[in-house]
Protein backbone atom coordinates (compact mmCIF):
# COMPACT_ATOMS: atom_id res chain seq x y z
CA UNK A 1 0.00 0.00 0.00
CA UNK A 2 1.30 3.74 -0.90
CA UNK A 3 2.11 5.62 2.16
CA UNK A 4 -0.21 8.08 3.09
CA UNK A 5 0.28 11.63 1.88
CA UNK A 6 0.97 14.01 5.04
CA UNK A 7 -1.21 17.49 4.89
CA UNK A 8 -0.87 20.73 6.36
CA UNK A 9 -3.19 23.27 6.08
CA UNK A 10 -1.54 26.81 7.33
CA UNK A 11 -4.48 29.46 8.49
CA UNK A 12 -3.39 33.17 9.07
CA UNK A 13 -6.96 34.53 10.55
CA UNK A 14 -8.31 37.84 8.80
CA UNK A 15 -5.13 38.03 6.54
CA UNK A 16 -6.98 39.65 3.69
CA UNK A 17 -7.94 43.35 3.48
CA UNK A 18 -8.75 46.30 1.23
CA UNK A 19 -6.37 48.63 -0.02
CA UNK A 20 -5.18 50.90 2.72
CA UNK A 21 -4.28 54.13 1.80
CA UNK A 22 -1.04 54.01 5.21
CA UNK A 23 0.25 51.11 2.57
CA UNK A 24 0.55 53.41 -0.31
CA UNK A 25 -3.09 52.01 -1.62
CA UNK A 26 -1.50 48.17 -1.64
CA UNK A 27 -3.22 45.41 1.20
CA UNK A 28 -1.00 43.95 3.89
CA UNK A 29 -0.72 40.98 1.87
CA UNK A 30 0.55 42.93 -0.97
CA UNK A 31 3.28 44.80 0.89
CA UNK A 32 4.37 42.03 3.04
CA UNK A 33 7.81 40.22 2.62
CA UNK A 34 6.76 36.22 2.77
CA UNK A 35 8.96 35.04 0.29
CA UNK A 36 7.68 31.12 1.64
CA UNK A 37 3.88 31.67 0.80
CA UNK A 38 4.54 33.68 -2.37
CA UNK A 39 6.93 30.77 -3.61
CA UNK A 40 3.90 27.91 -2.34
CA UNK A 41 1.79 29.97 -4.60
CA UNK A 42 4.72 30.15 -7.20
CA UNK A 43 5.21 25.97 -7.26
CA UNK A 44 1.49 25.64 -6.65
CA UNK A 45 -1.24 26.84 -7.50
CA UNK A 46 -3.50 29.70 -5.97
CA UNK A 47 -6.83 31.31 -6.67
CA UNK A 48 -9.91 33.68 -5.15
CA UNK A 49 -12.34 31.92 -2.81
CA UNK A 50 -15.26 32.63 -1.06
CA UNK A 51 -15.01 30.98 2.69
CA UNK A 52 -18.51 32.33 3.94
CA UNK A 53 -21.78 30.30 2.23
CA UNK A 54 -24.12 33.47 0.54
CA UNK A 55 -26.15 34.88 3.49
CA UNK A 56 -23.99 33.75 6.19
CA UNK A 57 -21.92 36.00 8.74
CA UNK A 58 -18.12 35.92 7.77
CA UNK A 59 -17.27 34.98 11.37
CA UNK A 60 -14.40 33.37 12.13
CA UNK A 61 -16.83 29.92 12.81
CA UNK A 62 -18.35 29.91 9.63
CA UNK A 63 -15.38 30.33 7.11
CA UNK A 64 -12.50 28.12 9.72
CA UNK A 65 -14.95 25.12 9.15
CA UNK A 66 -15.09 25.71 5.36
CA UNK A 67 -11.32 25.72 5.48
CA UNK A 68 -11.31 22.60 7.40
CA UNK A 69 -13.51 20.45 4.57
CA UNK A 70 -17.23 21.22 5.87
CA UNK A 71 -20.07 23.19 4.74
CA UNK A 72 -21.18 25.52 7.09
CA UNK A 73 -24.93 25.84 5.38
CA UNK A 74 -25.55 21.98 5.77
CA UNK A 75 -23.70 21.77 9.63
CA UNK A 76 -23.56 25.28 11.36
CA UNK A 77 -26.33 25.60 14.27
CA UNK A 78 -24.56 28.69 16.13
CA UNK A 79 -21.33 29.78 17.50
CA UNK A 80 -22.06 28.97 21.01
CA UNK A 81 -22.52 25.62 20.09
CA UNK A 82 -18.75 25.67 18.85
CA UNK A 83 -17.83 27.46 22.15
CA UNK A 84 -19.70 24.52 24.24
CA UNK A 85 -17.87 21.36 22.38
CA UNK A 86 -14.32 24.06 22.85
CA UNK A 87 -15.48 23.52 26.97
CA UNK A 88 -16.36 19.87 26.42
CA UNK A 89 -20.05 21.14 27.95
CA UNK A 90 -22.34 18.32 26.55
CA UNK A 91 -25.62 19.37 24.70
CA UNK A 92 -28.69 17.16 24.58
CA UNK A 93 -31.11 17.26 21.67
CA UNK A 94 -33.43 19.90 23.13
CA UNK A 95 -30.39 22.06 24.89
CA UNK A 96 -29.76 25.35 23.81
CA UNK A 97 -26.52 27.29 24.32
CA UNK A 98 -26.12 30.87 24.30
CA UNK A 99 -22.92 32.65 24.08
CA UNK A 100 -22.95 35.07 27.66
CA UNK A 101 -20.51 37.99 28.02
CA UNK A 102 -19.95 39.59 31.09
CA UNK A 103 -20.59 43.70 29.77
CA UNK A 104 -19.97 46.99 31.55
CA UNK A 105 -23.41 49.00 30.32
CA UNK A 106 -23.24 52.84 31.51
CA UNK A 107 -25.79 54.40 33.70
CA UNK A 108 -26.66 56.00 30.23
CA UNK A 109 -27.56 52.82 29.18
CA UNK A 110 -25.11 52.51 26.41
CA UNK A 111 -22.79 49.31 26.23
CA UNK A 112 -19.70 51.16 27.60
CA UNK A 113 -17.33 47.20 27.23
CA UNK A 114 -18.58 44.30 26.01
CA UNK A 115 -15.62 42.72 27.89
CA UNK A 116 -16.13 43.99 31.36
CA UNK A 117 -12.74 45.40 31.38
CA UNK A 118 -11.34 42.54 29.84
CA UNK A 119 -12.20 40.52 33.18
CA UNK A 120 -9.85 38.27 34.67
CA UNK A 121 -11.21 35.09 34.47
CA UNK A 122 -11.05 33.83 38.56
CA UNK A 123 -13.30 37.49 38.53
CA UNK A 124 -15.49 35.91 35.63
CA UNK A 125 -16.19 32.89 36.85
CA UNK A 126 -17.05 34.27 40.43
CA UNK A 127 -19.84 36.41 39.07
CA UNK A 128 -21.01 33.52 36.87
CA UNK A 129 -21.92 31.24 39.79
CA UNK A 130 -23.30 33.46 41.88
CA UNK A 131 -26.03 34.34 38.99
CA UNK A 132 -26.52 30.43 38.45
CA UNK A 133 -27.02 30.01 42.48
CA UNK A 134 -29.37 32.89 42.15
CA UNK A 135 -31.29 31.82 38.93
CA UNK A 136 -31.04 28.01 40.30
CA UNK A 137 -33.74 25.90 38.28
CA UNK A 138 -33.92 22.68 36.23
CA UNK A 139 -32.98 22.38 32.92
CA UNK A 140 -30.98 25.79 33.41
CA UNK A 141 -26.69 26.20 33.71
CA UNK A 142 -24.40 29.08 33.72
CA UNK A 143 -20.98 27.64 32.42
CA UNK A 144 -17.94 29.54 33.64
CA UNK A 145 -15.63 30.15 30.89
CA UNK A 146 -12.43 32.71 29.96
CA UNK A 147 -12.37 36.06 31.12
CA UNK A 148 -15.51 37.70 30.24
CA UNK A 149 -16.75 35.06 27.79
CA UNK A 150 -19.45 32.64 29.24
CA UNK A 151 -22.06 30.10 28.52
CA UNK A 152 -25.65 29.61 28.93
CA UNK A 153 -27.33 26.30 28.61
CA UNK A 154 -31.22 26.35 28.49
CA UNK A 155 -33.40 22.91 27.92
CA UNK A 156 -35.73 23.66 25.31
CA UNK A 157 -34.46 27.56 25.06
CA UNK A 158 -35.81 29.62 22.35
CA UNK A 159 -33.60 29.44 19.16
CA UNK A 160 -35.10 32.08 16.45
CA UNK A 161 -34.52 34.91 18.47
CA UNK A 162 -32.64 38.10 17.29
CA UNK A 163 -29.17 38.33 19.75
CA UNK A 164 -26.64 40.83 18.70
CA UNK A 165 -23.07 40.45 19.60
CA UNK A 166 -21.89 42.94 21.91
CA UNK A 167 -19.01 44.02 20.62
CA UNK A 168 -21.14 45.47 17.61
CA UNK A 169 -23.15 47.63 19.89
CA UNK A 170 -20.34 49.48 21.31
CA UNK A 171 -21.54 53.50 22.76
CA UNK A 172 -24.50 52.63 21.34
CA UNK A 173 -28.08 52.07 23.41
CA UNK A 174 -28.44 48.61 24.58
CA UNK A 175 -32.24 49.59 24.70
CA UNK A 176 -32.42 48.90 20.66
CA UNK A 177 -30.75 45.81 20.74
CA UNK A 178 -32.40 43.26 23.46
CA UNK A 179 -33.29 39.77 22.93
CA UNK A 180 -36.26 40.03 20.25
CA UNK A 181 -38.43 37.16 19.29
CA UNK A 182 -40.19 34.41 20.63
CA UNK A 183 -39.31 33.17 24.01
CA UNK A 184 -37.23 35.95 24.60
CA UNK A 185 -38.72 36.71 28.08
CA UNK A 186 -36.74 34.13 28.90
CA UNK A 187 -33.20 35.86 28.46
CA UNK A 188 -34.50 39.68 29.53
CA UNK A 189 -35.50 37.98 33.00
CA UNK A 190 -32.12 36.35 33.58
CA UNK A 191 -30.60 39.56 32.15
CA UNK A 192 -32.47 41.59 34.56
CA UNK A 193 -31.59 39.18 37.42
CA UNK A 194 -28.04 39.47 37.05
CA UNK A 195 -28.24 43.28 37.02
CA UNK A 196 -29.49 42.89 40.37
CA UNK A 197 -26.92 39.41 41.41
CA UNK A 198 -24.02 41.83 40.17
CA UNK A 199 -25.23 45.34 41.57
CA UNK A 200 -23.88 44.50 45.15
CA UNK A 201 -21.31 42.01 43.93
CA UNK A 202 -18.21 41.92 45.94
CA UNK A 203 -16.07 41.89 42.71
CA UNK A 204 -17.61 44.27 41.05
CA UNK A 205 -16.80 45.96 44.69
CA UNK A 206 -13.56 45.47 44.68
CA UNK A 207 -13.08 46.08 40.75
CA UNK A 208 -14.97 50.00 41.22
CA UNK A 209 -12.36 50.65 44.18
CA UNK A 210 -9.76 49.28 42.13
CA UNK A 211 -10.88 51.88 39.52
CA UNK A 212 -11.72 49.10 37.49
CA UNK A 213 -14.72 48.78 34.84
CA UNK A 214 -17.69 46.34 36.82
CA UNK A 215 -19.69 43.79 35.26
CA UNK A 216 -23.10 45.17 35.26
CA UNK A 217 -24.92 42.49 33.54
CA UNK A 218 -24.71 39.56 31.18
CA UNK A 219 -25.58 39.62 27.37
CA UNK A 220 -26.23 36.46 25.78
CA UNK A 221 -26.10 35.80 22.02
CA UNK A 222 -24.86 32.98 19.84
CA UNK A 223 -27.61 31.02 20.20
CA UNK A 224 -26.80 27.37 18.80
CA UNK A 225 -27.70 23.51 19.18
CA UNK A 226 -25.81 20.84 19.75
CA UNK A 227 -23.46 20.42 16.70
CA UNK A 228 -22.28 17.50 15.09
CA UNK A 229 -19.57 17.06 12.30
CA UNK A 230 -18.49 13.87 10.68
CA UNK A 231 -14.89 13.40 12.48
CA UNK A 232 -11.78 13.85 10.28
CA UNK A 233 -11.09 9.98 10.89
CA UNK A 234 -14.10 8.58 9.19
CA UNK A 235 -14.58 11.85 6.51
CA UNK A 236 -10.85 11.63 5.62
CA UNK A 237 -9.62 8.71 6.80
CA UNK A 238 -7.14 11.44 8.68
CA UNK A 239 -5.65 11.62 12.38
CA UNK A 240 -3.81 15.22 13.28
CA UNK A 241 -4.39 18.24 15.19
CA UNK A 242 -5.44 21.58 15.32
CA UNK A 243 -2.59 24.12 16.91
CA UNK A 244 -4.56 27.70 18.08
CA UNK A 245 -5.01 29.97 20.75
CA UNK A 246 -8.80 30.98 20.44
CA UNK A 247 -11.39 28.70 21.91
CA UNK A 248 -13.90 29.09 18.98
CA UNK A 249 -11.20 27.09 16.59
CA UNK A 250 -10.45 24.73 19.53
CA UNK A 251 -13.63 24.07 19.65
CA UNK A 252 -14.00 23.30 15.62
CA UNK A 253 -11.34 20.39 16.50
CA UNK A 254 -13.43 18.84 19.22
CA UNK A 255 -15.88 18.63 16.88
CA UNK A 256 -14.06 17.14 14.15
CA UNK A 257 -12.18 14.70 16.65
CA UNK A 258 -8.88 16.45 16.01
CA UNK A 259 -6.67 16.68 19.14
CA UNK A 260 -6.35 19.85 20.30
CA UNK A 261 -2.94 21.15 20.72
CA UNK A 262 -1.56 24.17 23.28
CA UNK A 263 1.33 25.58 22.87
CA UNK A 264 3.08 27.96 25.28
CA UNK A 265 3.33 31.50 24.59
CA UNK A 266 0.37 31.13 21.72
CA UNK A 267 -1.99 34.41 22.90
CA UNK A 268 -4.10 35.42 19.99
CA UNK A 269 -1.91 38.73 20.06
CA UNK A 270 0.67 39.94 17.57
CA UNK A 271 3.29 38.86 20.77
CA UNK A 272 2.10 35.19 19.89
CA UNK A 273 4.53 32.46 19.47
CA UNK A 274 4.64 32.10 16.00
CA UNK A 275 7.81 29.69 16.20
CA UNK A 276 6.55 27.24 18.93
CA UNK A 277 3.38 27.25 16.60
CA UNK A 278 5.68 26.40 13.56
CA UNK A 279 7.62 23.41 15.62
CA UNK A 280 4.66 22.05 16.93
CA UNK A 281 2.96 21.79 13.72
CA UNK A 282 6.26 19.97 12.62
CA UNK A 283 5.58 17.32 15.72
CA UNK A 284 2.13 16.96 15.05
CA UNK A 285 2.98 15.98 11.63
CA UNK A 286 5.74 13.45 12.63
CA UNK A 287 3.24 11.45 14.82
CA UNK A 288 0.23 12.07 12.24
CA UNK A 289 -0.95 12.45 9.16
CA UNK A 290 -2.36 16.14 9.00
CA UNK A 291 -2.00 19.44 11.20
CA UNK A 292 -4.18 22.46 10.78
CA UNK A 293 -2.58 25.70 12.22
CA UNK A 294 -4.45 28.84 13.21
CA UNK A 295 -2.59 32.15 13.81
CA UNK A 296 -5.02 34.86 15.16
CA UNK A 297 -2.44 37.76 15.13
CA UNK A 298 -3.60 39.25 12.15
CA UNK A 299 -7.19 39.37 12.35
CA UNK A 300 -6.91 40.81 15.78
CA UNK A 301 -4.48 43.63 14.06
CA UNK A 302 -7.30 44.16 11.43
CA UNK A 303 -9.82 44.98 14.08
CA UNK A 304 -7.98 47.47 15.94
CA UNK A 305 -7.18 48.91 12.85
CA UNK A 306 -3.32 48.64 12.54
CA UNK A 307 -2.11 48.18 9.20
CA UNK A 308 1.63 47.95 9.77
CA UNK A 309 0.97 45.87 12.76
CA UNK A 310 -0.72 43.76 10.54
CA UNK A 311 1.81 43.83 7.86
CA UNK A 312 4.43 42.39 10.56
CA UNK A 313 1.76 39.76 11.68
CA UNK A 314 1.28 38.04 8.09
CA UNK A 315 5.34 38.71 7.60
CA UNK A 316 5.86 36.56 11.02
CA UNK A 317 3.35 33.75 9.88
CA UNK A 318 4.91 33.42 6.71
CA UNK A 319 8.73 33.45 8.19
CA UNK A 320 7.42 31.24 11.35
CA UNK A 321 5.27 29.08 10.63
CA UNK A 322 4.60 28.79 6.56
CA UNK A 323 8.63 28.54 6.10
CA UNK A 324 9.27 26.34 8.72
CA UNK A 325 6.44 23.90 8.46
CA UNK A 326 7.37 23.61 4.56
CA UNK A 327 10.73 22.60 5.12
CA UNK A 328 10.04 19.83 7.23
CA UNK A 329 8.12 18.11 4.57
CA UNK A 330 10.61 18.88 2.16
CA UNK A 331 13.17 17.27 4.66
CA UNK A 332 11.29 14.42 4.99
CA UNK A 333 10.90 13.39 0.88
CA UNK A 334 7.61 12.10 1.41
CA UNK A 335 4.50 13.10 -0.57
CA UNK A 336 2.67 15.87 1.04
CA UNK A 337 0.22 18.62 0.04
CA UNK A 338 0.67 21.84 1.69
CA UNK A 339 -2.16 24.40 1.52
CA UNK A 340 -1.72 28.12 2.91
CA UNK A 341 -4.89 30.68 3.02
CA UNK A 342 -6.84 32.96 5.19
CA UNK A 343 -10.60 32.28 6.42
CA UNK A 344 -11.65 36.16 5.69
CA UNK A 345 -10.75 39.49 5.15
CA UNK A 346 -10.80 41.94 8.29
CA UNK A 347 -9.86 45.22 6.83
CA UNK A 348 -8.06 47.66 8.71
CA UNK A 349 -10.46 50.60 7.52
CA UNK A 350 -13.55 48.72 8.56
CA UNK A 351 -11.96 46.98 11.79
CA UNK A 352 -14.53 44.20 10.75
CA UNK A 353 -15.13 40.94 9.23
CA UNK A 354 -15.97 41.18 5.36
CA UNK A 355 -17.17 38.09 3.28
CA UNK A 356 -15.30 39.38 0.40
CA UNK A 357 -13.38 36.39 -1.44
CA UNK A 358 -9.83 35.76 -0.52
CA UNK A 359 -6.16 33.61 -1.76
CA UNK A 360 -5.82 30.51 -1.62
CA UNK A 361 -2.72 28.70 -2.63
CA UNK A 362 -1.99 24.55 -2.34
CA UNK A 363 1.47 22.91 -3.21
CA UNK A 364 1.82 18.77 -3.71
CA UNK A 365 5.54 17.79 -3.08
CA UNK A 366 8.41 17.21 -2.54
CA UNK A 367 9.37 20.06 -5.02
CA UNK A 368 13.25 19.26 -4.43
CA UNK A 369 15.29 22.20 -4.45
CA UNK A 370 12.77 25.03 -5.82
CA UNK A 371 11.70 24.87 -2.38
CA UNK A 372 14.55 27.10 -1.16
CA UNK A 373 14.41 28.71 -4.74
CA UNK A 374 13.10 32.46 -6.11
CA UNK A 375 10.21 31.68 -7.74
CA UNK A 376 7.62 34.48 -6.19
CA UNK A 377 4.00 34.76 -7.46
CA UNK A 378 1.39 37.21 -5.81
CA UNK A 379 -1.04 35.83 -3.30
CA UNK A 380 -3.00 38.10 -2.17
CA UNK A 381 -6.78 39.96 -3.38
CA UNK A 382 -5.88 40.27 -6.82
CA UNK A 383 -4.99 37.08 -7.67
CA UNK A 384 -7.35 35.56 -10.49
CA UNK A 385 -10.75 33.93 -9.80
CA UNK A 386 -9.74 30.34 -11.46
CA UNK A 387 -11.92 29.76 -14.40
CA UNK A 388 -14.89 31.10 -13.22
CA UNK A 389 -17.32 34.28 -12.77
CA UNK A 390 -17.43 34.02 -8.69
CA UNK A 391 -14.96 31.96 -6.74
CA UNK A 392 -15.65 28.72 -5.86
CA UNK A 393 -16.71 27.74 -1.71
CA UNK A 394 -13.64 27.02 0.17
CA UNK A 395 -15.56 24.25 1.67
CA UNK A 396 -15.49 22.53 -1.57
CA UNK A 397 -12.04 23.12 -2.65
CA UNK A 398 -10.71 21.93 0.61
CA UNK A 399 -13.22 18.57 0.73
CA UNK A 400 -11.56 17.38 -2.65
CA UNK A 401 -7.82 18.46 -1.50
CA UNK A 402 -8.63 16.11 1.73
CA UNK A 403 -9.40 13.28 -0.43
CA UNK A 404 -7.62 12.98 -3.22
ZN1 LIG B 1 -11.29 34.87 11.43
Amino acid sequence: MQEKRKIAVLVGDGMGDDPVAALGGKTPLQVAKMPDIRRVAALGHVQLVQTVPDGMAPGSDVANMGLLGYHAGENYTGRAAIEAAGARIPLAADDVAYRTNLVTVGDDGTMVDYSAGDMPTEDGRALIASLDEAAAREGLKFHGGVSYRHLLVLRGGPTGLVLTPPHEISGRPVAEYLPRGEGAERLLELMELSKKVFAGHPVNAARRAAGKRPATQIWPWGAGKAMRLQPYRERYGLEGGVITAVDLVRGLAELCGLEVIRVPGATGWIDTNYAGKGQAAIECLGRSDFVYVHVEAPDECGHKGMPEAKVEAIENFSRHVVGPVWAALEAAGKPYRLLVCTDHRTPVAKRGHTADPVPFAWLDGPVGAAAAGSAAAAFDESVPVSGAIKPPLACHIVDSLLRH
